[in-house]
C-alpha cells in the first residue's frame, strides 16, 4: 500500500519496525483515517521526583499503529499533522484521552499529574483556552492534574501567548516549557510568562559527564528556574551518572529510559497493581468501606 517509492521527489519516511517506506501523501491520507479507525494510542512515561523517587506524573506520548507499517513515531507524523491541520483533531483526541485516563487512575486512588504535549498550531487557536476548559468539565478532571507542555516556539506572537497563558493559569492548569534551551525565546519573555515548569531538553542531558559546556548549561538552567520559583525537570535520563549529577544540583524531577520508558496503559497499570498488591499483602490492612 504505502509503496509509491521512487515515483516522486518527496522525502520518504523510514519505519524501523517494518523496514518499509511511506511517502508523505500516503501518510497524510492514512492519518486522516487514523483517528476514526482508532489507530492512535497514548503511551505514558512516568515522571519521578528526584528527591523522593516517587512517581509524580506521567507524560502522554502519542503513537500511531498503522495497519500495514506498524508503529510510527510522533517525530515522523506530528510534522505532517501540523502541516495539514490534522493536528487539531489529533491534539483534541490526545487531550480527551489523557484526561479520561487520569480520571480512571484517580478513581483507583492514584493521584498524578498528566502532561500533554501541545503543538504550536493548537496553542495559537483562539478557542484553545475554552477547549481546555470544556475537556476538563466533560472529563471531570481537576485542572491542577493537567499540565500542558508547550515549546518556546509558541512565543512568536508574544501578546497572544501571554493572554493565552494567563487564561490557562486562571483555569488552574499547569504549564511547562518543553525542550527548554533549544528555542529562541528570550529570558525577558520567560519573565512575563506565567509558567510552572521548565523541562531541560534531552540534548543537554545526553552529554552530562562528557561535555563541560552542557554541565554548565544544565546547572545554570536549574538555578535560574529555582530563582524564578519554577519547577525544573530533566528529560532523557539514561544513565546513573546523569541521574546523580541532576540530584547533586537539585533538579526537581526527571524522566528517561533509566527510570522507565513510555508504557502502554496496561503496562503502567500492571506496574501500579504490582505495587498495590505488595502493599496489600505486606502492609497494615486498611478498612474496606468503599
Ligand atoms: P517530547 O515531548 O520532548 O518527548 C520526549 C521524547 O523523548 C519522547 O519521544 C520520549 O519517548 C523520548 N524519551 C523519553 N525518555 C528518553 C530517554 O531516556 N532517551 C531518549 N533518547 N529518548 C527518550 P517520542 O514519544 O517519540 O515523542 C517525540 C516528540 O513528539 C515529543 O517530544 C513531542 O514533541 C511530540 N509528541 C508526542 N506526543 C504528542 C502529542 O500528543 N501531541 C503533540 N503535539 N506532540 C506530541
Ligand atoms: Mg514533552
Ligand atoms: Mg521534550
Ligand atoms: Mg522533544
Amino acid at each position: 500500500q504505502a509503496k509509491k517509492a521512487g515515483k516522486n521527489t518527496f522525502e520518504f519516511f523510514y519505519s524501523k519496525e517494518r523496514h518499509s517506506l511511506i511517502d508523505p501523501l500516503t501518510m497524510e491520507m492514512d492519518l486522516h483515517k487514523a483517528v476514526e479507525r482508532d489507530e492512535l494510542v497514548l503511551h505514558y512515561q512516568p515522571k519521578v521526583s528526584l528527591k523522593s523517587g516517587k512517581i509524580v506524573g506521567a507524560e502522554a506520548l502519542i503513537r500511531w499503529f498503522h495497519p500495514q507499517i506498524g508503529m510510527i513515531s510522533p517525530a515522523e507524523f506530528i510534522p505532517i499533522a501540523e502541516e495539514t491541520g490534522l493536528i487539531l483533531p489529533i491534539g483534541e483526541w490526545a487531550l480527551y484521552t489523557a484526561c479520561r485516563q487520569v480520571k480512571e487512575w484517580m478513581k483507583k486512588g492514584l493521584s498524578i499529574v498528566i502532561s500533554v504535549n501541545i503543538s504550536t498550531t493548537q496553542f495559537v487557536q483562539s478557542n484553545f483556552v475554552t477547549s481546555i476548559e470544556r475537556i476538563l468539565t466533560e472529563t471531570q478532571v481537576e485542572p491542577q492534574c493537567l499540565e500542558i507542555e508547550i515549546t518556546e516556539s509558541v512565543s512568536a506572537d508574544i501578546e497572544h501567548t501571554i493572554t493565552t497563558l494567563h487564561g490557562l493559569k486562571k483555569l488552574g492548569v499547569r504549564i511547562s516549557i518543553d525542550d527548554f534551551g533549544t528555542g529562541f525565546s528570550s529570558l525577558n519573555y520567560l519573565k512575563q510568562f506565567p509558567v510552572d515548569t521548565l523541562k531541560i531538553d534531552q540534548s543537554f542531558i545526553r552529554e552530562l559527564y562528557k561535555n563541560p559546556n552542557d554541565e554548565t548549561i544544565v546547572k545554570t538552567i536549574i538555578s535560574m528556574a529555582h530563582n524564578l520559583n519554577l519547577t525544573v525537570v530533566a528529560e532523557g535520563i539514561e544513565t546513573k551518572e546523569q541521574l546523580v549529577f541532576l540530584q547533586q544540583y537539585f533538579c526537581d524531577e526527571g524522566q528517561g529510559y533509566l527510570i522507565s520508558k513510555p508504557l502502554s496503559v496496561g503496562e503502567l497499570q500492571a506496574a501500579i497493581d504490582k505495587v498495590e498488591s505488595i502493599v496489600e499483602q505486606n502492609g497494615i490492612s486498611q478498612d474496606k468501606n468503599e
